[in-house]
């Protein structure tokens, strides 16, 4: 990417357009931002309901790898991004070859491969959990039949993950897990078996139950010419393999562990190379260690919170970065909780049509700030929005987050 491509310039001919790819809630929030800035846009995704597709000036209604769809994306536009890491990687390389496209195809390929990632991490020095390969019988049977070294694959190096007994454990496919999906959690060597095949024996990564302690993430956004900037920690709160809360105020992590989280943040992306947004996500475990768990090629859940609490939002920064824009280090401006609002919160459909929870009494609180993604039907796991409290210190951010739980029946934190 070399030159800057400026928001109600003409491109070709057309006004500046930045497509992505994807239409998801995360591409919603792209396109908004983008259109904020005076962009146009265009969002390729197969779904004619597709939450970004429906606020988008243009929407290419095909599958990621539909060779028409991706030539009228091309044509459309000036740069490209990705809102999800599971849009095949050659998608991106045909789009590469012709456009600016970031995060690049190679380093979308490492993100959607548990394996490879955790390869990447190790070689920046980044602590991973022990784990093992499982991709072929020979390499279950190893680990079945050596009980005290199951280790043996790229974890080497780190001392965290040499010859650990990885039981009981996490069995997760390699590929297109999210939100939990794609997972069981392995009691013993006698279960692991019947939980690969239940995985229909697709390449997995074994990996060790750690105590945790807490999780926190790190969002970062990285410009061609290889400025970087960050975001605060955020301190997430799963359930259910699903992010419920992200709290972000001074304190919320201990100083320590954040600086250190935001230093194995920029290695990795330096490492890739990296150019747009994104997130990595780590463990705090019960003795203060920190082990990285995963990361995001794309802005994350767990920065939502920027929309109201942060002079810069994470999706303006994509757009920086992808229009190759000057970065400038986001500055939090208000301490912050976020609730993600699950489908589970919806009521029951009546004969009269959706339903929706009440929003009056939550939007009558101090500070709340409501997301909803536009989407036509709630099931139970579903990200149908969210809701960002801000205030003017940690104790009135708190309380009336808890008031807006209870009001909406999420369970206290
Ligand atoms: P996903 O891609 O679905 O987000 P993750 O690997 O991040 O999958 O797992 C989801 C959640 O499950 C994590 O945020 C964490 O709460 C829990 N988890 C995952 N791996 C481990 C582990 N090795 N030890 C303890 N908890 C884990
Ligand atoms: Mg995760």
């Amino acid at each position: 990417m070399s030159r800057a491509i400026l928001p109600g310039a003409l491109v070709n001919g057309q006004p500046a357009t930045l497509g992505v790819m994807g239409g998801g809630q995360l591409g919603r929030m792209f396109v908004q931002a983008a259109q904020a800035m005076g962009y146009f846009t265009a969002v390729l995704d197969p779904d004619a309901a597709s939450p970004a597709g429906l606020v988008s000036h243009h929407h290419i209604q095909t599958d990621y790898l539909h060779e028409q769809g991706l030539a009228q994306l091309m044509q459309r536009c000036a740069a490209i991004t990705t809102e999800f890491e599971n849009v095949p990687a050659p998608a991106l390389t045909t789009l590469g070859a012709h456009r600016p496209v970031a995060p690049s195809a190679d380093a979308v390929a490492i993100a959607q491969d548990r394996a490879a990632e955790k390869a990447h991490f190790v070689r920046c020095g980044v602590p991973v959990a022990p784990h093992a390969l499982i991709e072929t019988p020979a390499q279950l049977a190893a680990v079945l039949g050596q009980p005290n070294n199951p280790s043996g694959d790229g974890a080497a190096g780190d001392a965290m993950s040499v010859k650990a007994d990885l039981f009981p454990g996490i069995l997760k496919t390699s590929r297109m897990g999210y939100d939990g999906k794609g997972q069981i959690r392995v009691k013993n060597r006698e279960a692991l078996a019947a939980a690969w095949a239940e995985l229909k024996s697709v390449p997995c990564v074994l990996e060790k139950m750690l105590p945790l302690q807490a999780e926190c993430s790190v969002i970062v956004a990285r410009g061609a010419d290889g400025q970087m900037v960050n975001f605060p920690v955020q301190l997430n709160l799963h359930r259910e393999g699903i992010l419920a809360v992200t709290s972000v105020y001074e304190g919320a992590v201990p100083a320590d562990l954040a600086a250190q989280a935001v230093q194995a943040t920029r290695a990795i992306a330096e490492g890739l190379n990296y150019v747009g947004v994104l997130c990595v996500e780590f463990f705090i475990l019960e003795g203060g260690q920190l082990v990285v768990n995963e990361m995001a090629p794309r802005p994350h859940n767990s920065g939502h919170y920027t929309l109201n609490a942060c002079d810069l939002s994470q999706f303006e920064l994509q757009v920086r970065t992808l229009a190759g824009l000057p970065l400038t280090p986001p500055r939090q401006h208000s301490p912050a909780i976020m609730l993600n609002l699950l489908g589970d919160l919806w009521p029951e459909a009546s004969a009269k049509g959706p339903t929706s929870p009440a929003w009056a009494p939550v939007l009558a609180l101090p500070g709340t700030h409501l997301h909803l993604y536009g989407k036509l039907s709630a099931r139970p796991g579903r990200k149908m929005g969210h809701l960002n409290i801000t205030g003017d210190s940690v104790a009135a951010v708190r309380a009336t987050a808890l008031q807006a739980a209870a009001l909406l029946g999420i369970e206290a934190f």
